[in-house]
């Protein structure tokens, strides 16, 4: 399914794969992203947002859930919902009229609410393998469309 894989040995070429997609993403683009802790997801997500055109500071919002950040070419939703338990909560931040609005979402931790996701969603899935290195990353993209 539109399967794409990265290989990546510095975090700086991590961040770069996610700028060059924030460049070209169009409005109502949903990432799913996973992969375990520190694995680059943020790092990811901080490349996009520059490809976006948004200069200031993105962090991790895990104690948010949601970051919002409209200094870019498109609104800029970035989720973190490793602390949500139940994906009802995601109802009451107003999850659906994020990702199904004119702007560009990112998920963290998408796995925790897969059932929320539409099919359009774009999977980024990140891997360390230790064999291959301290700083080697696997991205694979999923039901990505190059645009
Ligand atoms: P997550 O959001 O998945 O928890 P972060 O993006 O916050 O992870 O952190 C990733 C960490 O891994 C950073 O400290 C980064 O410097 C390090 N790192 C090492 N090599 C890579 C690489 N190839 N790609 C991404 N991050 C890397
Ligand atoms: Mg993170």
């Amino acid at each position: 399914m539109n399967e794409i894989i990265y290989e990546t040995n510095a975090p700086k070429e991590t961040f770069e794969i996610g700028r060059k997609l924030g460049e070209k993403a169009l409005p109502g683009t949903i990432i799913a992203m996973s992969g375990d802790l520190g694995v680059g997801k943020t790092l990811f997500t901080q490349g996009f947002a520059k490809g976006l055109g948004i200069d200031e500071p993105v962090n991790s919002p895990t104690f948010t859930i949601l970051q919002v950040y409209d200094s870019g070419r498109l609104p800029f939703y970035h989720f973190d919902v490793y602390r949500v338990g139940d994906p009802e909560e995601m109802d009451e931040i107003g999850f659906e009229d994020y990702i199904f609005g004119e702007g560009v979402s990112i998920i963290e931790w998408a796995e925790l609410i897969e059932e929320l996701l539409p099919p359009e969603t774009v999977f980024v899935k990140i891997e360390k393998d230790t064999e291959k290195g301290f700083d080697y990353r696997k991205i694979t993209l999923d039901n990505f469309t190059e645009q």
